[in-house]
Parts: structure tokens; C-alpha cells; sequence
């Protein structure tokens, strides 16, 4: 049994078009300018066609069959059909889509790369991660690296011939990079460095580490230079080949195996397809990108990208979840309505009709569609950072600092939950492999993990974020859900969605003094609060984007579409039933620190 996917191109058009009407923004973007709502769509309906009718279809077997790590050679097989979906991924131009045209790239606005990651993670998120760790390879280069790295690297990565990595953990040091020990020397030649350097030192966990699907993996790897200061400030960047390139650009070509080598593959509890590899590099030769000692500066434009991209993971994966799902709850019989019978004619009523069934489905869809308004919108920020107004873009960059935490841990850990609660729509059926869901669950689980874990990004959100700036990114968007509250304040219809909103903003800045007040006396408040405090901010813009959404959905009810309709009854039970998890995780937030930190470790 294959999961279904629609890809959701109707609600896409909803956020994208009714929503944020963005067509309008990108307007104000020379490079955008020339962009309509015509050619967003077209490009979708291809990218989504691409996601339902090759990469499904791989979804399970690759889950299935796994990665082949092959000792003798250290080399890795990916799972069959696995080389010919990315064959026809780079002939139909998809890895350049929002690339720079300098180098390689079709120019497209960061929202639509958005929407058709989700479509790709919700079908198959092994496979995507390949490419994505090469869009964010890209990324990195075309903002840290010399004009000769670019000119090698990036147009190979925008045709798709190369694939990359990013290389940052080791066995000792997850979270903690400062203790990482991959050293750097210059390499000399004649008394003179000839400005490459060796790399020695062992990486784990690498995604996509090593593989069959392209002709050249370029891994980005972060290592201490011999003179390097301890702890993080000590960190450089380094752009490490699989192969040495020759020549230069397009025609750039492979030469001599570079020795960074894979060591083993691991065995893990979801995304099979997708190969995470130890790595050895034993003098393997490497390029400095950016300044000596900065690399984990140059590093986060691969993380905070990434971090984004994860948050869609766990998008993708609670769209999907939600859609299999709901079809099974239509179709499967069992028990009757609390209210009588609604089938009669059959012997049990669909399973559609309990409420708690209702409940696990509605969660999905209202983490789901609350998920795509907010994502859209942050891609949006993404698209403003090219905006020529110095203050908008000023605006973007601060809403991106603020919202990618949320994004990453908000988005990841509803993902979880909704494909936890979709499979246990399916009862005992869920937890077998055949219908895929239980899949879904043991992909989403990596989302809270890597790409600094859930409890890292509330770190991030409250401390660095929110304190360390005396709450000012918060107060910006605090000013924009003030102002819709305003505007909409004497709307009766709105009532239902505004006064929820503008509750739970108060409560927002309140807790936010609260504890920024606690963490003056006593830091281990922050670490306390932290992970409650995320799921109240939030809520707070999922609040926001869902009070919109049932704005224009109220706007357009009586036309008749169907489509406003669910998406008011999904709007009325986002703000019935999801919001009031804030009242509790306020309350836990609130309680401080004392009762975590009192017990001695011994005792644990
Ligand atoms: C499938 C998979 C793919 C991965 N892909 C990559 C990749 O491509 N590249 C790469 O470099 N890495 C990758 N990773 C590594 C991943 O990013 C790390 O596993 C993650 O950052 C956590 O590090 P750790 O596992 O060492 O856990 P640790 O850092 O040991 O953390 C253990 C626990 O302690 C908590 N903790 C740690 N420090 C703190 C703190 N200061 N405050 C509060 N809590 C704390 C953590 O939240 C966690 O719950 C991958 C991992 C997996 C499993």
C-alpha cells in the first residue's frame, strides 16, 4: 500500500495569493519584479507533479531497503530508483531554481524553493536531503567564498553534478562545537604556503556523507587552524572535496580522490534512504572559505538555512500524515456515532465521526495550514533581504533572526506529534509498515534532533534572541499582531479570532519581562523557561497567521467555496482547542527553575 499525497497547491495559492498576496512584495524587488501569481503556480503544479509521481513512489522502498556501505571500497549505494529521480530532478533545472543567475542559477524568489521543499520532504525527506544540503552548500559559498570558489564550486552545484555536506560533529562534541578537534595545517611548498591546508580528524553523523548520486560531494568542514584559540572562537571553514576539481566552472571536471573517507554508515530509526556517515579525513586536502577563526560565523548561513529547511520537514511530513489519515478515517468503519447512526445501511458508522478521531485530524490540518501561512511568510523575509530600502530589509533580517528557532523546533515538534496522532487515527494499522505512516513518525523524529536540537532553538529563541536585545525583535512582531488587533478590533465576525490573539500576546510580553527579570538573578531560569516559552511564541504566531487566515476566509464564505468554509471550521478549531496549551506551558514556565535543579545528579 503506497501513501497518497495531493500536493495542497490550492491552499499554497491561498497563502501565497489571499493571503500575502506576494506578488505584491516581490514587486518591490528589481529581481523579482517581473514575477506573477501565473508563473509561481505553474512552477508548483510541475514541482508538485514531480514530488507525487517520483519521489512517492520511492518513499517506502527506500525506507525499506536502506543505504549499502561497502567496506573494501568505502563507498555507498543509495536505495534503487534513488540515482534516476535525481537524473530527472537536474534535467528538469529543479537544483538552481533560486540559485543566482551569476552562477548558474534561475533567480526565483526563496517562497517558492519554500513550497516545493515541502512537497518534496512530505514525499520523500530522505532523498531531499541530497540536494538540500547542496542548496545549502551554495549558500554558504556564494556568501563566504573567494570569487575562485565560486566560480568552481557554485555553477556545478546549480546543474546538480555536485552534491555537498556540512561536517561539523564529532564523536565527543554535538551541541558543543567548541571542543571539536579536526585540525587544519597550511600546506607548504617550498617555504611557502600554497594556500590550501591539510585536514585530519573524524566526523560522524554526516547526512548524504557518501553516495552514488552525483559525481562530487563538496563538504563543508569546520576545523581548528594550529594557532586557533580554544572553544568556538578557534572554528574554521573549510571547502574539502570528495574529488579534486579541475579546470574551473562549468567545465570543471574531477580529478584525484581526495582522502576524506566513509568509515561506516549508520543504523538508525528513520530516514533509511538518506546515508549518515562517519567520516575520516586523513590528510585530506581543504580551502579556507571566509576569515581564519570565523568559520562557525561563515557556517551558520548553511545552519540558519538549514534550520529552515528542517522546519519544513517537519511541515511536509504533518501535510502528508494529515492526508492518509483523513482518507483512512472516511473509509474505515467502526463503532457508531455518539449522536446515532450515520450509515445505517453499513454495519459501523466511518470512523470519521468520533470526535477524538476528529480531534487527531484537525490537529494535523491546523499545525499543517498554520504551518505553510507562517513558512511562506518567513521565505517572504528571506526574499525582503534583497529588498533596495535599507530599513525593510533591516525589518526581514530581524524576523528571520527572531522566527527561525520557531520555525526549526515549533514546526518539528508539531510535526512529530500530528504524525503520532495520524497514526493512531489508523489504530493497530498504523503501526504496521504497510500503510507508510509509521514512517512518517520515525522521519519526523530526526527533525527535533538535528540541526541544534529542539532545547538548543528555545535556547536561541529566549536568550539570545529575545533577551539579549531586550526583547526588541519581539516587540516588532508584537507591533504587527497589535496592529491587525487594532484594525480588526471593532470587526463583531472577528471577535472569536482577536480577542484569543490579543490575549495571548499580552500573556507573551508579560512572561517574556517575567522571565528576562528571573534570568538577571539566575541564568538556569532561561534554560528553564526556555523549551515552555517556545511553544507559547509560538502559538502567538500561529495565533496571528490563523486569526488572518479566518479573516479573508470569513471575507469569502458566501461565495460558496467549500474551501473558506473548512478553512473556518479548521481556523475556530485551531483557536478552541490547540491555542489553550499555552494556559499550561505559561504555568510550567512560570514555575522556574527550583524543582529542576534542586534533586542532586546522583540521586537521578
Ligand atoms: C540522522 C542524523 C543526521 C545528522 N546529520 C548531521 C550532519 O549532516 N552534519 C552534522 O554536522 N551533524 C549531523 N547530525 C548531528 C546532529 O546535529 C547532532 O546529533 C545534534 O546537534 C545533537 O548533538 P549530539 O547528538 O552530540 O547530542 P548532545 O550535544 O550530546 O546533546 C544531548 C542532549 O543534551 C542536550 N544539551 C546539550 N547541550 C545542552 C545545553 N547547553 N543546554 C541544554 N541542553 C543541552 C541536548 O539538547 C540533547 O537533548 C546528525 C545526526 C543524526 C542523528
Amino acid at each position: 500500500m503506497t501513501a497518497i499525497y495531493n500536493p495542497p497547491l490550492r491552499d499554497m495559492r491561498f497563502v501565497m495569493h489571499e493571503l500575502l498576496d506576494v506578488t505584491s512584495t516581490l514587486k518591490e524587488i528589481p529581481a523579482h519584479a517581473d514575477i506573477d501569481a501565473d508563473t509561481i503556480d505553474q512552477v508548483l503544479e510541475q514541482a508538485g507533479k514531480f514530488c507525487a509521481e517520483v519521489l512517492l513512489p520511492l518513499n517506502l522502498s527506500g525506507d525499506h531497503e536502506g543505504c549499502h556501505f561497502d567496506a573494501s571500497t568505502n563507498s555507498v549505494t543509495v536505495p534503487k530508483g534513488f540515482r534516476e529521480a535525481y537524473r530527472q530532478y537536474c534535467e528538469g533545472g529543479w537544483p538552481s531554481l533560486s540559485h543566482d543567475p551569476a552562477f548558474g542559477g534561475q533567480g526565483l524568489p526563496h517562497l517558492i524553493e519554500i513550497a516545493f521543499s515541502e512537497m518534496k520532504y512530505a514525499t520523500n525527506q530522505a532523498w531531499t536531503m541530497y540536494p538540500s544540503l547542496a542548496h545549502g552548500v551554495y549558500n554558504c559559498l556564494h556568501s563566504h567564498g573567494t570569487d575562485a570558489q565560486k566560480q568552481l564550486y557554485l555553477p556545478k552545484i546549480a546543474s546538480g553534478e555536485w552534491l555537498g555536506t556540512m561536517c561539523l560533529t564529532e564523536s565527543h562534541c554535538g551541541t558543543d562545537l567548541g571542543m571539536l578537534r579536526t585540525k587544519a595545517i597550511p600546506n607548504v611548498d617550498g617555504g611557502q604556503s600554497d594556500g590550501s591546508y591539510k585536514l585530519t580528524g573524524n566526523k560522524i553523523f554526516i547526512s548524504a556523507g557518501e553516495h552514488d548520486m552525483a559525481d562530487n560531494i563538496v563538504h563543508m568542514v569546520l576545523a581548528r587552524l594550529p594557532d586557533a584559540p580554544p572553544g568556538s572562537k578557534g572554528i574554521s571553514l573549510f571547502v574539502v572535496p570528495k574529488f579534486l576539481p579541475e579546470g574551473q566552472g562549468e567545465q570543471a571536471t574531477v580529478g584525484a580522490r581526495n582522502p576524506i573517507f566513509c568509515g561506516a554508515i549508520e543504523h538508525k530509526m528513520g530516514i533509511h534512504g538518506n546515508a549518515t556517515a562517519q567520516l575520516h579525513l586523513d590528510g585530506a586536502s581543504g580551502w579556507l572559505v571566509g576569515s581564519p577563526n570565523k568559520g562557525l560565523a561563515a557556517m551558520f548561513v548553511m545552519m540558519n538555512g538549514a534550520r529552515l529547511g528542517v522546519g519544513v520537514q517537519g511541515l511536509g511530513l504533518t501535510e502528508i500524515a494529515y492526508q492518509n489519515a483523513a482518507a483512512y478515517a472516511k473509509d474505515r468503519i467502526q463503532g457508531r456515532a455518539l449522536s446515532g447512526p450515520k450509515q445505517p445501511d453499513q454495519p459501523a458508522d466511518p470512523i470519521i465521526v468520533h470526535p477524538d478521531v476528529r480531534k487527531m485530524l484537525l490537529t494535523a490540518r491546523a499545525y499543517a495550514e498554520g504551518g505553510r501561512a507562517f513558512a511562506t511568510w518567513v521565505a517572504l523575509q528571506s526574499d525582503l533581504l534583497s529588498h533596495p530600502d535599507e530599513e525593510i530589509r533591516k525589518d526581514a533580517d530581524d524576523m528571520m533572526a527572531l522566527m527561525t528557532p520557531i520555525v526549526k523546533a515549533f514546526m518539528t515538534d508539531n510535526g512529530f506529534f500530528a504524525a503520532s496522532g495520524c497514526l493512531q487515527v489508523f489504530g493497530g494499522h498504523g503501526y504496521i509498515a504497510e500503510w507508510g505512516v509509521e514512517q512518517m513518525v520515525r522521519d519526523a523524529r530526526i527533525n527535533m534532533i538535528y540541526e541544534g536540537t529542539n532545547t538548543i532553538q528555545a535556547l536561541d529563541l529566549l536568550g539570545r534572541k529575545i533577551l539579549m536585545d531586550n526583547g526588541a525583535k519581539m516587540k516588532k512582531f508584537g507591533k504587527m499582531v497589535q496592529d491587525f488587533v487594532e484594525a480588526e478590533g471593532t470587526n463583531e465576525a472577528m471577535a472569536e479570532f482577536i480577542n484569543p490573539l490579543a490575549d495571548i500576546g499580552d500573556k507573551v510580553t508579560k512572561l517574556t519581562m517575567e522571565v528576562g527579570m528571573k534570568a538577571f538573578q539566575n541564568r538556569e531560569e532561561v534554560g528553564a523557561a526556555a523549551v515552555d516559552y517556545l511553544r507559547v511564541a509560538g502559538h502567538l504566531v500561529y495565533a496571528y497567521f490563523w486569526a488572518r487566515m479566518a479573516k479573508v476566509a470569513l471575507e469569502k464564505e458566501s461565495g460558496g467555496d467549500p474551501f473558506y468554509k473548512a478553512k473556518l471550521a479548521t481556523a475556530r478549531f485551531y483557536f478552541a482547542k490547540l491555542l489553550p496549551e499555552t494556559a499550561s506551558a505559561i504555568r510550567s514556565a512560570r514555575a522556574g527553575s527550583k524543582s529542576l535543579m534542586e534533586m542532586d545528579a546522583e540521586l537521578f
